[in-house]
Parts: C-alpha cells; sequence; structure tokens
C-alpha cells in the first residue's frame, strides 16, 4: 500500500496533467482531502503534505476532529446538513457545499448573522436526477438562487454536484460538462450578492475528467486516505 505522501504526490500530478491538457493553471484547482471516517493520525499526514482544506460529510465529525486539529486547517461540509445541526458548525466551517433548500439557507443566514460571519455556500445540484441524490434541479437553479441573493450573512461561491457512480469516469464527463454550462449561464444573469467561480465536482474516481471540464474543488478522500471501513451492524 502507498503512503498518504506517495498518493498526495501522484494525485497532485494528475491534477496538474488533466489542467495542462485543459489549458488551465492547476493553482486554479483546490485539491479538498475528504477525510471522513477517517483519524486525525491520518489527517495530520495530509496536511503535513499541504492539504489543509478538509472535507467532511458529518457534523459529527466536523465536532470531534476540531480541536485536535488546530487551527491550521479549513473545514468544508460537503455531505447533506440537517437544519437544526447549523449551529454546531457555524464558526468551524470555511465553506458549506451542500445548500440545497430554503429552510437550510434561512437557518445559516440566522447563524451566521449571530457568529457575526458571512458564510460561503455553494448550492448543490442534481445534474443527473438521480432519485437517490440531494440537489436541486438544474432547472430551478436560478429561481432559487435569487431566493438567496436576499440572505445578508451568505455569500453564494458556486456550485456543487455528487456525480453518478460509475467504473468509467468518461460516463461523467456530460454531467460535468453540463455543470460549467450551468455556471457560466448563472453567472450570466449577474445577481446580486450571487458569485459564480467555485465548481465543486469530482472525486476518487473522476477527479481528472472533472478538471478537464472546469472543477475548482475536487473532493478525494479515497485516493489520499484508502478505502474507508464502516462498521457494519452488530460489530
Ligand atoms: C465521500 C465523499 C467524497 C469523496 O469520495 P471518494 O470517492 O472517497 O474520493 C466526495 N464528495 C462527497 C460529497 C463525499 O461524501
Amino acid at each position: 500500500m502507498q503512503s498518504i505522501r506517495e498518493n498526495v504526490a501522484a494525485i497532485e500530478a494528475k491534477i496538474a496533467a488533466a489542467a495542462k491538457r485543459a489549458g488551465r493553471n492547476p493553482e486554479d484547482i483546490l485539491l479538498l482531502a475528504v477525510s471522513k471516517t477517517k483519524p486525525v493520525e491520518m489527517i495530520q499526514e495530509a496536511v503535513d503534505c499541504g492539504l489543509t482544506a478538509l472535507g467532511e460529510n458529518k457534523v459529527q465529525e466536523i465536532m470531534e476532529k476540531f480541536e485536535p486539529m488546530g487551527k491550521g486547517v479549513h473545514w468544508h461540509l460537503i455531505g447533506h446538513l440537517q437544519t437544526n445541526k447549523v449551529k454546531y458548525i457555524i464558526d468551524k466551517v470555511d465553506m458549506i457545499h451542500s445548500v440545497e433548500s430554503l429552510r437550510l439557507a434561512q437557518e445559516i443566514d440566522k447563524r451566521a448573522a449571530a457568529a457575526k460571519v458571512i458564510m460561503d455556500i455553494l448550492v448543490e445540484v442534481n445534474i443527473a436526477g438521480e432519485e437517490s441524490k440531494f440537489g436541486v434541479r438544474p432547472e430551478d437553479t436560478e429561481v432559487f438562487l435569487r431566493e438567496l441573493s436576499k440572505f445578508d450573512n451568505i455569500h453564494v461561491r458556486g456550485l456543487m454536484t455528487v456525480a453518478p457512480f460509475v467504473n468509467n469516469p468518461e460516463e461523467n464527463r456530460v454531467y460535468f460538462r453540463k455543470m460549467r454550462e450551468l455556471l457560466v449561464d448563472m453567472n450570466a444573469k449577474k445577481i446580486d450578492n450571487i458569485s459564480m467561480d467555485v465548481l465543486s465536482m469530482g472525486m476518487t474516481g473522476d477527479y481528472e475528467v472533472a478538471i478537464e471540464e472546469g472543477a475548482t474543488i475536487v473532493r478525494v478522500g479515497t485516493g489520499i486516505f484508502g478505502e474507508r471501513y464502516y462498521p457494519t451492524k452488530g460489530e
């Protein structure tokens, strides 16, 4: 098995190559280390390689790791967020990638105001229309953005998607391309208080294709830390 350091070096080389193929600057792409289920010792190894942006999909895990990991890191909440848990992370995360309902946005705005912060958020889009996935429909994105533009303590920075699980990453190219088109379209609307400079898409299996199609944040877990083990029931 490769070390975390070797994994990170290999991924960074692939990011640079994918960026080059697309005529892009690799420095415009953030490698978000998705550390869910992984212990702080392993996460620290990634941080020591320069990966200071960390992604978690559960509020509970950010709470547990926040103090031990200290001040030098930046947490991103990338998973579905329940309204009643916003209060726990509002002063801990730099960005929430998974905003897809007005109720959640309202709560983030309220908690951000109380904490005296402006929260950077992304709107999650269900680009492939999968039943099992969260996210707004592409055709509803503009209306949703216009609603979000009214909140003073939220700054929409762009869009996020979780593409379908596929064996061949080329199958997701069409969805990544649609995401980029949607970002450009929404940017052209020039909605108050809405920026469209962040496109969070691509995971271990398909981040290179995502970069070729315009991703500015790729969320990579398994590729850095190895497989995740979830305890099965009864264990
Ligand atoms: C777990 C997760 C990832 C990372 O997945 P890998 O395939 O392990 O790279 C990315 N995005 C979200 C939203 C996730 O929950």
